[in-house]
């Protein structure tokens, strides 16, 4: 089986290291292709290719930098069709949500495209009136897009785009389990007409080759996509040379049902969002606060709701809802964290197993009851198609469930109360909220976390600007009498 090949100073090259990984189908378990754990020296190459190039770029003025932005997005959308089946094929989405991942993908290169000639500073006036006092915004510098495996490629747009469009250069690596898109990109990338070094990929694990990654001197933005425990060690590893981090982390997105909501259009969209992706995304909901008075009703809705979805293999079934889990030890956690809820005393109102196929990662839709706040099944991030549901009595009790834990990304509320809104705006502590809307982000807001969610974002213009430095120059002149 050839090896996937890296990419650095412009050209494709085949990598030292003898340390090799298979990249599954996590549907049908067949090694799909193999990468390299990418060596130091290799590693290192990269990062200077991409300080070398970030000399020419920085340079290249913000109107060109669109103009092959929006080209890569043009070049990707051209061949949506082989992207999309290849991202199912890694990741086991559905076809048709691969789809909507690569239009994202392509959406997010165009928005970021029409950053061109509008990335500017300020002039603030002086207390000196032979002064001008001039804030310029510069690219960051060499920027490390580490990437999960969940939204390989929408994630790749985020980092790569967003580096472009603002003058740094890249290196990227993505998730070890999905690679091949990444790669497939590159190939698009390797005809835009970058100068040699701006984009540059590197394949590999996160403890040797992110790990190198995050620690390396010239480095100047750490751009982390995964989980708490990865982001922890990024940002140990950040700390030797003190280098700007942005980290978006995981969730454990709270979803408030209040009395006054409407139910249908609640169920309909928890349960959107708990099957996206078989569960796998940061902003899927992962707990829900329903109010008493309405919880056996709602409870009843969301259980037939999840029953009625078809999983399978969506590149050799027709009309599937959901795929698999990514892998087998992501599966085994899952499994796991639903056994432990079952000691615990949750119900299973459905699923709560493994599914009986011959093949594949696969996890039935699974409805949890009879769970407290704070039992483990409501308080670590699960990552797959599990519901556990609770009750609460006023909203105020229900804020309070929400904001107590560890992380702080998403959270939604249904209600038609808007003195619960109102009071859900000022109280809730979370980077987004979305009300009577399913979750999931728009890419000119700004996707970015509080407490172990993470630090900062990629999307909108204070995604922008976190790839960013600011320079003051104090112009000082005489009067030419
Ligand atoms: P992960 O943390 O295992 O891996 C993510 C990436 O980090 C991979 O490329 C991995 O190789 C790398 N990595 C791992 N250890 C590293 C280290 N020590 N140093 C440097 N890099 C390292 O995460 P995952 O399992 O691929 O993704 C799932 C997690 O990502 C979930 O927790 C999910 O909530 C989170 N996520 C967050 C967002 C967001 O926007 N906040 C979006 C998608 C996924």
């Amino acid at each position: 089986m050839s090896v996937q090949p890296l990419y650095m100073n412009g050209e494709f090259v085949t990598s030292q290291s003898h340390d090799l990984i298979d990249v599954l189908n996590p549907a049908t378990e067949e090694v799909l292709s193999q990468v390299a754990d990418t060596t130091e020296e290799e590693t290192n190459h990269a990062i200077e290719s991409a300080w070398t190039g970030q000399k020419e770029w920085e340079k290249v003025p913000q109107v060109e930098r669109g103009r092959i932005v929006r080209q890569i997005g043009d070049a990707i959308a051209a061949d949506k069709e082989t992207y999309a089946r290849l991202l199912s094929e890694e990741q086991g989405k559905p076809l048709e949500e691969a789809r909507g991942e690569v239009d994202t993908a392509v959406d997010f290169f165009h928005y970021m495209s029409e950053w061109n000639r509008k990335i500017g500073g300020d002039i603030v006036p002086s207390d000196d009136p032979n002064e001008q006092i001039l804030i310029q915004k510069k690219p960051i510098g060499v920027v490390a897009g580490i990437i999960p495996w969940n939204y390989p490629v929408f994630i790749f747009a985020r980092k790569v785009a967003t580096a472009l469009i603002t003058g740094c250069s890249v290196v990227i690596k993505p998730s070890e389990e999905t690679p091949n898109t990444a790669i497939a990109f590159a190939k698009v990338i390797d005809k835009a007409g970058l100068p040699k070094g701006v984009f540059n990929l590197v394949t590999g694990k996160g403890d040797t080759v992110g790990n190198r990654l995050a620690s390396h001197p010239k480095v100047a933005l750490i751009s982390m996509t995964g989980s708490v425990p990865a982001g922890t060690k990024v940002m140990e590893a950040a700390a030797q040379n003190i280098t700007k981090v942005n980290l978006e982390l995981g969730g454990k997105a709270p979803i408030i049902v209040s009395k006054h909501a409407d139910l249908d259009l609640a169920v309909k969209h928890i349960k959107a969002s708990r099957i996206e992706n078989a569960g796998q995304a940061c902003i899927s909901a992962e707990r829900v606060y329903v109010q008493e008075e309405v919880a056996e009703t709602f409870t009843k809705k969301m259980v037939a709701a999840m029953a009625d979805t078809k999983v399978g293999y969506s590149l050799s079934e027709d009309q599937i809802d959901m795929g698999p889990l990514a892998s087998s030890h992501h599966l085994e956690k899952v499994e796991q964290l639903v056994n432990h809820a079952k000691k615990a005393g949750a119900h299973v109102e459905l699923g709560g197993e493994r599914m009986d196929k011959d093949r594949g990662f696969f996890y039935a839709p699974t409805v949890l009851t009879n769970v407290n706040h704070d039992d483990e099944i409501m308080t670590t991030e699960v990552f797959g198609p599990v519901l556990p549901i609770t009750t609460y009595k006023t909203f105020s009790e229900a804020i309070d469930y929400a904001n107590d834990s560890i992380y702080g990304l998403a959270s939604a509320l249904y209600t038609n109360d808007y003195n619960e809104m109102m009071q859900a705006a000022r109280d809730l502590h979370y980077g987004e909220t979305f009300v009577n809307r399913e979750t999931g982000e728009a890419i000119q807001g700004y996707h970015a976390g509080m407490r172990q969610s993470g630090i900062g974002g990629t999307d909108g213009k204070h995604g922008l600007n976190d790839f960013l430095s600011t320079h003051v120059m104090y112009l000082a002149f005489k009067d030419e009498n």
